[in-house]
């Protein structure tokens, strides 16, 4: 539906207000447009900057095939169905395409389809290491701007990017499958830390208590790092059976985070994070842009041939803002 919108050169301000006026295509478009980044996404963000801060934020972790889609879809349908609006961001490592109508989203949030109470976008992790965080927390203002009551942030818990929802969400929930008995090594110890709720997902299978409890062990043996004790929720999301209990440990989870002032801890946690990324970025650009390809190269066969020494080599591309490149 999304991929039909006509790809002009939209005007960023108007197009954030078509937005803010309930446009469900100018919704899109705004998304798309901080995705794509650049000056124009900044602008954008900067313009929805003071109207964040209201949407609940929760991630959403866990191996392939632990059922997250389907669990998302029907938090999704239940956050619906109490009057509240919702935003979804799927982060797929396996498709390779980003924004707009991806096929997983229209067979896996079927239920969403057509409302515009909600919004389903994948993001494709391809060729985005290290910037897709940031590419998430974006849409993730975009929507909370746009006045989603809920953002829910669905990856895929491989590698980097389980530190990285923590850095998204203020609220992680990791969902695990029966048949942990024989494989605790599976999860990996720094979930434990980051994940905020616990969920055995497939509970209409054999094996879920047995994996809860095996779950609240290793949960007794880590050190969670604030007071918060991680529940420990069995659901068959297939059947939409313990969606209610989840949505209230998350709810208790953003409220106890917000009464001992951990969010705002978190909120600047991040903020420094991004600032530091941000000035990294931003140098990072301006060097280049003082650099020529031919003073690049020339300096990088300089260090292959042993001719200058790495560490002089990138001192003297340091100093090139105000000369160029002397070997
Ligand atoms: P994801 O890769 O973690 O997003 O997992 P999906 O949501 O795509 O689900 C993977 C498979 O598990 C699908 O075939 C789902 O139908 C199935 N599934 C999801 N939730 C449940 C559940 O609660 N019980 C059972 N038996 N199967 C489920």
């Amino acid at each position: 539906m999304y991929q039909s919108v006509p790809r002009t050169n939209p005007d960023p301000r108007a197009l954030v207000e078509a937005a803010l006026a309930g446009d469900v295509r100018a919704k899109a478009r705004l998304f798309t447009l901080v995705e794509n980044g650049g000056s124009e996404a900044q602008l954008v963000l900067a313009s929805l900057a003071p109207r964040i801060g209201h949407a609940q934020v929760v991630g959403i972790t866990g191996p392939p095939g632990a059922g997250k889609s389907t669990l998302v879809s029907r938090l999704a349908g239940a956050l619906r169905l109490r009057g509240e609006t919702v935003a979804v961001l799927a982060v797929d490592p396996s498709s390779p395409i980003t924004g707009g109508a991806v096929l997983g989203d229209r067979i896996r949030m079927q239920n969403l389809h057509g409302d515009p109470g909600a919004y389903v976008r994948s993001l494709s992790t391809r060729g985005a290491v290290g910037g897709l965080a940031r590419a998430v927390e974006d849409l993730v203002t975009v929507a909370d701007a746009l006045g989603f009551d809920h953002v829910l942030v669905e990856t895929v818990g491989a590698g980097q990017d389980e530190a990285d929802i923590a850095a998204i969400a203020p609220t992680v929930v990791l969902v695990e499958v029966p048949h942990l008995g024989d494989d605790v090594q599976a999860i990996k110890a720094g979930i434990l830390e980051i994940a905020d709720i616990f969920v055995v997902n497939k509970a209409d299978r054999e094996g879920a208590d047995q994996a809860a409890a095996v779950l609240r062990t290793m949960l007794s043996l880590v050190h969670h790092p604030e007071a918060w004790k991680p529940p420990v929720l069995k659901i068959s999301a297939i059947n939409g059976e313990g969606i209610s209990p989840l949505l209230d440990a998350v709810a208790a989870h953003q409220k106890y985070r917000q009464t001992n002032g951990s969010l705002e801890a978190w909120r600047v946690e991040r903020a420094r994070r991004r600032l530091l990324d941000g000035v990294r970025e931003r140098l990072f650009e301006r060097l280049l842009a003082t650099v020529s390809r031919d003073e690049l190269d020339a300096l990088a066969v300089a260090v292959a041939e042993h001719r200058i020494a790495f560490g002089q080599a990138v001192e003297n591309l340091l100093a090139v803002g105000r000369e160029s490149v002397s070997l």
